[in-house]
This record gives structure tokens, C-alpha cells and sequence, in this order.
């Protein structure tokens, strides 16, 4: 089995959800379902504020997968070391072989995915983080162990993450550029009034705060 690769790359730290802040990898496969990722037809999407390049990639099986993203772990590793398992969609590739593969290896694995897809079977320390996305036609489906709403344009979605009892993380999106700009920070305001009304969590993607990939 080949899975389609557009990046492996690290050591960095992750900015989002639960382990917001922790040292990991990141290993972006190719392709979406919520766009294809043309500049021209972006705007028309279920996501005209999707920055991720998730077009092409190369064809690498598992073993190659795990050495390459071995090779990126400082020369004395601490062991707490992630793996953040991105995309594009990630699930509509990732099987139970590379959960099982990745979950083996690492402290710990976050599939952040937009819901659409269920998800294999999967050992114990392999997370998922969904940010759901109104699709046409493509239902949220995963049961995720903890939800990243994006505020303001996916806040339909935060009635069915506060009932489901799992933490929900509000993110506000930045239309211009940066965490910085006016509607940035009314964004950031939105959010924290959701914090204070419904006990979510905020995520402020910190790797854009500190500077790292
Ligand atoms: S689901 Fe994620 S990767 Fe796909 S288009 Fe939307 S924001 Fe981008």
C-alpha cells in the first residue's frame, strides 16, 4: 500500500487542540474532498480560507513513511514525541496500518480531519481532531475525541460538538493574513465570548505565534 505524500517535516511544535504546544512531526498527506485545491475555485468551496497546499505528493509506503519521519527526530529524542497526521483530508487514505504503524512509534498521533470520513480502526494514543466542514452532500460522520470549531465561519457545527460532551476548541480564522486585522480580532473576541458561554477552549494556532511551521 502507497499513500500519497505532500510533506513530512519537523521537529516543530503543535499549534492546535489538545496537544497544543507539544514537540512533533507533521506528516501532510495529499488531497481534499472539501476542495481541489485550485486558486480559481477556492472562494467557491467549503473552504475559501483554506492556506494548505495539498496537491501532488509522491507514492511511499509505510516503511518509508516512518524513516523519513524518524530521521527528522533530534539526535536524543525525548520519547514524548508526536506525530500530527494532516492533510488535505487525511482519512480518505489513512488505514489502520499506518495508524497502527505511527501509533507503535510515537507518543502520541492527532488526525486532524474535516469529519467527512470514518475512521479505521485505530490503537489507543491516536487522536482525533475534528475541525468539521459543511460539504455538500458529505455528512460529519467520525466520533472525534475532541472538536476544533472554526469561528466564525463553521459555528453551525457547535450545537452538535457541545452535546456530543467531547472538549471543543473555538479557533478564529484570520481572513487577513497573520493573527493580526480587524476581523481577526473580532473573531478572537467571538470566541472567548463562546468560552465564557459554553466552557469551550480557545486555540489560537501557536505556531503562527511563535513562528514555526
Ligand atoms: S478540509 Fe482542510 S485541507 Fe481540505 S480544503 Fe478544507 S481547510 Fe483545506
Amino acid at each position: 500500500m502507497a499513500y500519497r505524500v505532500k510533506s513530512i517535516f519537523g521537529p516543530t511544535l503543535q499549534g492546535e487542540g489538545l496537544h497544543a504546544g507539544a514537540p512533533c512531526l507533521f506528516l501532510r498527506l495529499a488531497g481534499c474532498n472539501a476542495w481541489d485545491g485550485r486558486p480559481e475555485t477556492r472562494s467557491a468551496s467549503a473552504c475559501p480560507y483554506c492556506d494548505t497546499d495539498f496537491i501532488g505528493g509522491e507514492a511511499l509506503d509505510l516503511d518509508t513513511v516512518i524513516a523519513r519521519l524518524r530521521a527528522l527526530l533530534p539526535a536524543t529524542p525525548d520519547t514524548r514525541f508526536g506525530v500530527v497526521l494532516s492533510g488535505g483530508e487525511p482519512l480518505l487514505q489513512a488505514d489502520s496500518q499506518l495508524l497502527q504503524g505511527l501509533g507503535e512509534r510515537f507518543s502520541w498521533i492527532d488526525i486532524e480531519t474535516n469529519g467527512t470520513r470514518v475512521c479505521p480502526p485505530r490503537p489507543a494514543n491516536v487522536f482525533i481532531s475534528c475541525s468539521p466542514k459543511a460539504i455538500s452532500g458529505q455528512p460529519i460522520v467520525v466520533e472525534p475525541d475532541w472538536w476544533k470549531i472554526l469561528v466564525p465561519d463553521q459555528v453551525s457545527f457547535l450545537t452538535r460538538a457541545l452535546a456530543s460532551g467531547k472538549p471543543v476548541f473555538v479557533q478564529p480564522t484570520c481572513p487577513d493574513q497573520g493573527p493580526s486585522g480587524p476581523r481577526y480580532e473580532q473573531n478572537v473576541r467571538r470566541c472567548i465570548e463562546l468560552c465564557y458561554r459554553h466552557g469551550c477552549r480557545m486555540s489560537v494556532q501557536l505556531h503562527k505565534y511563535i513562528g514555526v511551521e
